[in-house]
């Protein structure tokens, strides 16, 4: 197992801010309104309690993509200082996924179809899969997987989509299995820290 430290958590979080092009936000008050404006359903995530444990990357035509954290980084009073190297991964992946597809895109798939958003999930959880390959030298066992695809009912997936998001995972972690880092935030993350850790 590697170890970290707040320092290395804090610079973590800075250097995956200016690689990937995002501001990073604490507060839902911090969205700007513009952006609920174009992208209504964007409420759905932020309504109840969601955001006090999940956090979630936002396309944002007027400016830098946001990415929405629960935790301070190097913080690790609510969330590990490992938890929160492997979950802004996956939000950086999302980040990727908004560059290439474009903020409406993303936002009317992701947003607004289940199935494509659990399928946008399945490819930012490569990144975590990656980290914890890095993090632990072995890949996530079975159990794991299948926690981290039932994640997805707080997303609103129904449950075909989180079996097809299982089986997403178990291949993908054949691939983690041999070594090999796939994600692109999975690979600047990994790159970066051995160079620390
Ligand atoms: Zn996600």
């Amino acid at each position: 197992m590697k170890k970290l430290t707040k320092q290395i958590v804090i610079d973590y979080h800075d250097f995956m801010v200016e690689k990937f092009g995002v501001r990073l936000i604490f507060r839902k008050d911090d969205i700007p309104p513009d952006v609920f404006d174009v992208f209504p359903s964007l409420n759905q995530f932020c309504a109840d309690t969601f955001l006090d444990h999940y956090a979630i990357t936002i396309p944002n035509p007027f400016g830098k993509t946001l990415i929405y954290l629960p935790w301070i980084a190097g913080s690790s009073t609510r969330v590990s200082l490992y938890d929160q190297v492997r979950r802004l991964a996956h939000e950086c992946e999302h980040a990727v996924q908004i560059r290439h597809d474009g903020d409406t895109h993303f936002a009317a798939s992701y947003l607004g179809n289940p199935a494509l958003r659990a399928n946008y999930e399945a490819l930012a959880m490569h990144a975590e899969l990656d980290i914890y390959f890095w993090y632990y030298g072995k890949p996530a066992a079975a159990l794991f997987l299948s926690s981290m695809a039932k994640n997805l009912k707080a997303y609103r997936c129904g449950a075909d989509d989180i079996a097809v998001t299982e089986k997403h995972l178990v291949a993908y972690n054949k691939i983690v299995a041999r070594g090999s880092v796939s994600s692109e935030a999975g690979k600047a993350a990994i790159k970066w820290l051995d160079m620390r850790v």
